[in-house]
């Protein structure tokens, strides 16, 4: 795939010739927030310190500007357009003018609908424009934004451009546009939507009434040909670029042999009671029986891909987002509708299609910035069974991708080195020394010299005639008398029981590490016959050496990621406690008002509560995540119950 160039990480690129006609310098701006803007962001949003990048955004969009803001998920879009939103209706108010609203395109119902729960929550006039709301309620919302009243409204593209639409946003004091998902418009993208096509139209539609009403785009997806295609869909102009590095510092990614994937989970699920997360499979059947097994052994798992009807789909994704399910176990249609920011871990029992996927999915995880686990089980099995997948596809150029992105995603498992400079190395960006927080990084993978059994298999393989697969080999190897064995006269080769000293699963392992780097091939076809390779013969000669890491168990607790702007607090066994009840507390006030947990506070904010134990209402003000809605929403009745706890 095509890469950007290479932006150091929180660094806003400068504007290289090479940058797009509609894009403009990001103008360095003072180092300390306007005091109003840094007095909403505390009050209104509940957070202490801007995320990276958020605060020359947000002071961008102040200034009336363009801005095109590509950050990885989790990275705090969101609140870009959300704080200046509040700040220009506020600073309106203040001079006596109209005050204008923030309208939001976003793609999908149930993202509006989360985003507009969480900034209630939070004290901000927001609402949204879909087909869920009777006609009264959307009447009432259609004229509170032509009032002005709302801070915030969000609708979909095939609503807004309609001749209905048009005639209602004609009315509508709009202070700015902001187009969450800005990828969809882009027929590059991985999620190209007809609907945001006609976007392109809102800057000359109603006879240029909003030519120039500043417009913001957002977007996770970092190919710079979609993020071209989207400043010229848009019409931006001298748009300020803010493009963030895409390493999750929160994430923890690891790889680890896949043996028996429902064990392996129920053993972290076990050890980890609180955490929820995603379990992703290549099959629809794959992932009912998963989620089958995992439900026999007591946890609540539910499976969603697209063999399930609409109803049943949602009203699992709907139990996950709620904290009724803890697992679910999901195709890849699970995805952009999980706006849920607790997301603890995302598991991969198979192995992902390519490495832009993997990231996607495991994006998912630790939107809130505390620590997450990304855990890709994987055999050699796996990429035999994608192979042969791929090698029935017609198309010779889309075979070719396909295989060129598998071996990438298969180098992926098998690197001793960082993980996340892998997967970095791919987005064109180039991490300098080494993550800290893949497996690779934190715990140095102990590798074995395997050049001699990797000479006595390749020998194996030469003797036999390269006419074999893999399992005939290793018999040979292993020394058996088998009928194949005997009736080709194997068992009189050289090589025949030189291998007898080693399981058959150790020969298969070094034959499947030999293949991912290159020293044997396997045919295609359902033979699936290995044969030596131009790097064979080198090593056959004893001029190169292979090391083979030795593998690990699944680990017993999630690595010290390095963290961002929170930090995930170490509980001791009493606070734990605490936060056991304030989660408790959290459900069932969340289940009171119909929204999900994590609305009324994230855990990053409960995790703070039990270990600073606030007692009064000063005190409580000063936890991370609580504005001053909240504290008069839920200052009483948190305090109460950390105060009956201690
Ligand atoms: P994105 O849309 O980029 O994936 P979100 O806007 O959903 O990310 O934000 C991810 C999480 O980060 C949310 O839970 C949000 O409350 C939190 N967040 C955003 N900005 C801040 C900040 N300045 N301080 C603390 N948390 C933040
Ligand atoms: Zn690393």
């Amino acid at each position: 795939m095509e890469t950007d160039a290479n932006p150091p990480p929180d660094v806003d690129r400068p504007p290289a010739a090479a940058a797009p006609p509609g894009l403009g310098v990001a103008e360095p701006t003072a180092d300390a927030p306007a005091s109003d803007v840094a007095a909403v962001l505390k009050n209104q949003f509940g957070h202490d310190a801007f995320r990276p990048m958020q605060q020359r955004i947000v002071a961008d969009a102040l200034a009336g500007r363009d801005v095109f803001v590509i950050l990885p998920t989790g990275g705090g879009k969101s609140l870009c357009y959300q704080l200046p939103a509040v700040v220009s209706r506020q600073r309106a108010i203040t001079d006596g003018e109209v005050p204008g609203v923030t309208v939001v395109v976003s793609p999908l119902i149930a993202l509006m609908q989360n985003q507009v729960d969480v900034l209630r929550a939070n004290g901000v006039a927001a609402a949204f424009l879909n087909s869920t709301l009777d006609l009264q309620e959307l009447h009432e919302h259609e004229q509170a934004a032509i009032k002005g009243e709302l801070d915030l409204v969000y609708l979909a593209p095939e609503r807004l451009m309609t001749p209905n639409g048009q005639r209602w946003l004609s009315r509508v004091p709009v202070a700015r546009f902001a187009i969450d998902e800005a990828h969809c418009i882009s027929e590059w993208g991985h999620d190209f939507r007809p609907e945001y096509r006609q976007l392109g139209d809102l800057r000359s539609a109603l006879d240029g009434r909003f030519a120039d009403v500043p417009i913001m785009a957002l977007t996770a997806t970092a190919t710079p040909r979609v993020a071209d295609d989207i400043v010229r869909q848009l019409n931006l102009r001298q748009a300020a670029l803010h493009r963030g590095g895409f390493e999750r510092t929160n994430l923890t990614y690891e790889v680890r042999p896949k043996q028996r994937v429902v064990e392996q989970t129920l053993t972290y699920l076990r050890e980890h009671p609180d955490d929820e997360g995603i379990v992703y499979c290549q099959s629809r059947a794959k992932c009912e029986q998963i989620a089958q097994k995992l439900k026999q052994a007591g946890v609540e798992a539910l499976p969603y891909h697209a063999g399930l009807t609409a109803e049943v789909r949602d009203a699992n994704q709907h139990a996950f987002i709620f904290g009724d399910a803890r697992v679910v176990v999901a195709t890849i249609a699970f995805g952009m509708g999980v706006d849920k920011p607790d997301v603890r871990f995302v598991f991969h029992a198979d192995l992902p299609r390519n490495l832009e996927a993997y990231y996607q999915e495991t994006g998912r995880a630790g939107r809130d910035g505390l620590p997450a686990r990304c855990v890709l089980f994987y055999s050699g099995g796996d990429r035999s069974k994608v192979e042969f997948f791929i090698n029935q596809k017609p198309d010779a150029t889309e075979r070719e991708h396909a295989q060129q992105q598998l071996a990438e995603m298969v180098r992926y498992c098998h690197t001793t080195a960082c993980r996340t400079k892998v997967v970095l190395a791919h987005f064109g960006e180039d991490l300098e020394g080494e993550c800290g927080h893949c497996d690779n990084c934190l715990e140095p993978p102990r590798v074995r010299d395997v050049t001699e059994d990797a000479r006595k298999l390749l020998s194996a393989v030469a003797r036999t005639g390269q006419r074999f697969g893999l399992s005939h080999v290793i018999d040979v190897l292993r020394g058996s008398a088998s009928q194949k064995v005997l009736s080709r006269g194997h068992h009189e080769l050289s090589v025949h029981g030189i291998g007898k000293d080693d399981p058959a699963g150790h020969w298969r392992a070094v034959a499947e590490h030999l293949i991912a780097e290159g020293f044997l091939v396997q045919t295609p076809d359902e033979y699936r016959t290995v044969t030596l390779t131009p790097e064979s013969k080198p090593l056959l000669k004893g001029d190169v050496g292979v090391e083979m890491p030795v593998s690990r168990a699944m680990r017993e607790k999630a690595a010290g990621a390095r963290r961002p702007a929170t930090t995930n607090i170490e509980l001791s066994d009493g606070d734990h406690a605490l936060f056991e009840s304030l989660r408790q507390l959290r459900k069932r006030l969340a289940d009171e008002q119909g929204v999900p947990p994590y609305v009324v506070f994230g855990d990053a904010a409960l995790q703070q509560m039990a270990a600073e134990r606030p007692a009064d209402e000063s005190q409580f003000l000063a936890i991370s995540g609580v504005g001053q809605t909240k504290l008069q929403r839920y200052g009483p009745v948190f305090l109460e119950a950390i105060a009956a706890h201690s």
